[in-house]
């Protein structure tokens, strides 16, 4: 099967899915130049800019039990919280301040009327008070009627990780009440209402084969996402899922490979270069950016809740106040040479192209 890039500013490139496979294992001379080229091509379709998406982790509280989440609701020795409404709203003001432009909203899966209403009024006040701020979402499987509510209140970008696009490993990673159709069909209300939509898989997981990463590529494409966050699988204690033979180096090496390629794919989305990556190695996110992302979340969850928040072990940032992460992520953009796009939006210039082209 051939896959056209869509890219223009250079001579079209096709890639098939024996040569992703190849690229995904890439290591060396052959890495390095693999992620040179997706950074050119970063650079000539969405520029050197790197937004900021200031990361409030509003909520631990989750109704679900994926097998490999720290959070999970199974795990007893997660301390539970939900942030009070003033106080979401002080981390805005610190992004705001901050002039990162965008924000997420994040928790754990909840669907009863009392946390509906507070996200869809949380999200008014941010409008209200923070005009320029951007909103994105990250709070889970919900219906049609709630997902526009939370579009009519304000927020315009909504990521809802797939976390593996194969049907069989999905149920190997999740307990048997939760459906991977129902998570498709949610990416697909997400697009038809409006949304930017993001997804994304974890990289390196138990059961996984490098083909499935490959066919995680081609599903983003074939759904044509408008933003991308992949985070390399970690092990933990705190999780049933267990890994034998897990290999650290190997994860962050494919990790870096999947946005390197999946930038040569869809050439003007918008990558995260996640957190987890610096969990495997301390200049992860700058090796990400390196590979051909474009976007970084800093945590502006308040610090005290920081250790509440742990998806996998070993996360970084976890006693850091706001404005440190503010000053150590600036430093380390500008330490490989990007531009620190303050006071910008960044949307996924892919959203705009493809709204085009479906009303066309
Ligand atoms: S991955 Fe998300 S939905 Fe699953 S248990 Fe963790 S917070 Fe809940």
């Amino acid at each position: 099967m051939n896959i056209s890039t869509g890219l223009k500013m250079e001579k079209e490139i096709c890639i098939s899915k024996d040569e992703i496979m190849e690229n995904l294992i890439a290591e060396g001379r052959k890495q390095k130049e693999l992620h040179r080229r997706a950074s050119v091509i970063r650079d000539k379709n969405v520029s050197r800019n790197i937004y900021f998406r200031g990361l409030i982790e509003f909520s631990n509280i989750c109704k679900n039990d994926c097998y490999y989440c720290g959070i999970r609701k199974s795990n007893n020795k997660t301390i539970r919280y939900c942030m009070p409404r003033e106080e979401i709203l002080k981390a805005v003001e610190f992004c705001n301040e901050a002039d990162y432009g965008s924000i997420v909203l994040q928790s754990g899966e909840r669907r009863d009327k009392n946390f509906i209403n507070s996200v869809v009024d949380t999200v008014r006040e941010i409008k209200n008070r923070y005009p320029k701020i951007r909103i994105t979402l990250c709070v889970g499987e919900q219906n049609k009627k709630t997902y526009q509510r939370f579009f009519d209140a304000g927020a315009h970008r909504y990521l809802l990780r797939i976390e593996t696009s194969n049907k069989e490993h999905y149920k190997r990673l999740h307990p048997k009440e939760m459906s991977f159709e129902n998570r498709k069909k949610c990416l697909k209300i997400l697009k038809e209402i409006g949304f930017q939509v993001g997804t994304g898989v974890m990289v390196g997981a138990p059961f996984q084969t490098v083909e499935n990463l490959a066919d995680d590529l081609l599903f983003f494409k074939k759904i044509d996402v408008d933003m991308v966050g992949m985070g390399p699988f970690i092990p933990s204690d705190q999780v049933p899922l267990n890994y034998q033979g897990y290999n650290q180096e190997r994860n962050l090496n494919l990790s870096l490979n999947m946005i390197a390629v999946l930038r040569l794919l869809m050439p003007d989305i918008n990558i995260a270069s996640t957190t987890a990556l610096q969990a495997l190695n301390p200049i992860g996110r700058e090796l990400g950016l390196k590979a051909g992302a474009n976007i970084i979340m800093p945590i502006v969850t308040p610090t005290r809740y920081r250790k509440n928040y742990l998806l996998y072990q070993g996360k970084p940032c976890i006693n850091e106040s706001s404005k440190d992460c503010l000053n150590c992520i600036t430093n380390r953009i500008k330490s490989i040479d990007l531009n620190t796009a303050f006071g910008k939006w960044g949307d996924s210039l892919h959203f705009f192209k493809r709204v085009k082209n479906d009303s066309n």
